[in-house]
């Protein structure tokens, strides 16, 4: 395992830039998060470019009902000539009884029903009341404004803290929304270490919810959790810093940084996880052939860039050039910080011109971008990797190290495929 530089990046100027943006809206979380709470249900109250972007998102893969959909506000709501409140509650009223298997209903606000000012915190209440103990009722945001996409896991995870219940004991809280077979290799290491009792947040099902109190100790599994982080600090829970479970490193570290806080040494953590570490430093090395002296550019859009830029210059041997961020959680990042060489610029927020710009003048072996860019990046000859891949593919942790290096790996064998195949319209493009 690579040692830590000796002062990374903390300590680096951040460039800090505010303009136009090219981001999803938190809307997008839904899509992972209604797979991981098997007895929730998303009600988007917004407009059908809402529904429209829930369907695109999910894809053809509904089967069963889903556990998501969408409370259009027509026209006639958006004017303010009807009562939108007494609507949703004849809708909610509608659903719950079609759907007994519902224990937790999220409202979801978007853009439109934050332009009406429609307070769904009220209708959370007032529904919540209505339908316990049967249904608990939470709302939060997943609006398109000034939000970026990964936003909308973190709105909902900080929604549920306050209703969780109190409790005195030392437990271990898992916090991030893994998919499941990730969740249980994770458990199924912190169990072999000797750490537990542990929880997960979100809970697979409303009956398996943690309780949170000043005992409890949790650890991030997502960077981008930064509210969450709060409302459980406001519940006297207290973080364990550690850098996110990326890679072969970085779990490493998080499983030591868990087992510290927990009296187990990482004589015990080196010990258990052999092999597990030895099979992901071995998939890595398979994908960082490709990568090894390659430079990455990471424009702002899932908030996981700053610890996988971590993972790819330290494990994969790739430079980085700009990681950029849409938000910069100065001591959620401090560890991933500190194991950075210092070198590549780090940035917060988008004038989505101006990086172009720098994205042009660098030329990147590979770009870490939104949908949006990505295509035209291409058209110019630059490789390109679509950040939200990163959310819907299974990528902590051990077993998915390889997987995750793959995923980098992967358009710059394509190009490489294609160079030899297409020289001449590769040139032109270049
Ligand atoms: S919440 Fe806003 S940005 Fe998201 S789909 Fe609805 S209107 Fe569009």
């Amino acid at each position: 395992m690579t040692t830590p530089p000796t002062s990374g990046c903390t300590d680096t100027p951040v460039l800090r830039e505010r303009g136009q943006r090219e981001v999803f809206c938190g809307l997008t979380g839904i899509i992972w998060l209604h797979r991981k709470m098997q007895d929730a249900f998303f009600l988007v109250v917004g407009s059908r470019t809402c529904a429209h972007l829930l369907q695109s998102a999910a894809g053809v893969m509904i089967f069963a009902e889903p556990r998501f959909g969408t409370a259009i506000l027509e026209e006639k709501d958006l004017a303010g000539m009807a009562d939108a409140n007494a609507e949703l509650d004849r809708e909610v009223a509608r659903l719950l009884e079609r759907r007994p298997d519902i224990r937790q209903l999220f409202l979801v606000g978007s853009c439109p029903s934050e332009v009406i000012k429609l307070d769904l915190s009220r209708a959370a209440e007032r529904l919540s009341e209505i339908h316990a103990p049967r249904v608990r009722v939470l709302n939060y945001s997943g609006s398109g404004i000034e939000t970026t996409f990964t936003e909308g896991e973190d709105a909902c995870l900080a929604a549920m803290v306050p209703a969780l219940p109190k409790t005195e004991a030392r437990e271990l809280l898992m916090v991030g929304a893994l998919p499941d077979v990730v969740e249980d290799q994770a458990l199924a290491l912190l169990d072999q270490i000797g750490v537990g009792p542990v929880r997960c947040l979100p809970a697979k099902r409303a009956e398996l919810d943690a309780a949170i109190g000043p005992n409890t100790r949790y650890a991030l599994t997502q960077p981008f959790l930064g509210d969450t982080h709060a409302a459980l600090q406001r519940r006297g829970a207290q973080r364990i810093a550690a850098p996110f479970p990326f890679g072969a490193e970085g779990t490493t570290l998080w499983l030591k940084a868990v087992a510290a806080e927990f009296g187990i040494g990482p004589d015990t953590v080196d010990a258990v996880v052999a092999a597990p570490r030895a099979r992901a430093e071995k998939a890595i090395a398979a994908a960082a052939a490709t990568l090894q002296g390659k430079r990455v550019f990471f424009m702002p859009d899932s908030q996981l860039e700053i610890p996988l830029a971590r993972f790819l210059t330290r494990e994969c041997g790739m430079q980085a050039i700009e990681i950029s961020t849409p938000f910069l959680h100065a001591e959620l990042h401090r560890p991933e910080l500190e194991l950075i060489a210092k070198g590549p610029t780090i940035s917060e927020g988008q004038d989505v011109d101006l990086q172009l710009d720098r994205v042009r003048a660098t030329r990147p072996d590979l770009t870490i971008c939104g949908l949006g860019l990505a295509n035209p990046l291409e058209a110019e000859g630059l490789a390109t990797k679509w950040a939200i891949e990163l959310v819907f593919t299974p990528v902590h942790f051990y077993e998915q190290a390889g997987d995750l290096a793959a995923l980098f790996a992967r358009p710059l064998r394509r190009r490489e495929i294609l160079r030899a195949s297409h020289p001449n319209r590769m040139e032109a493009a270049e």
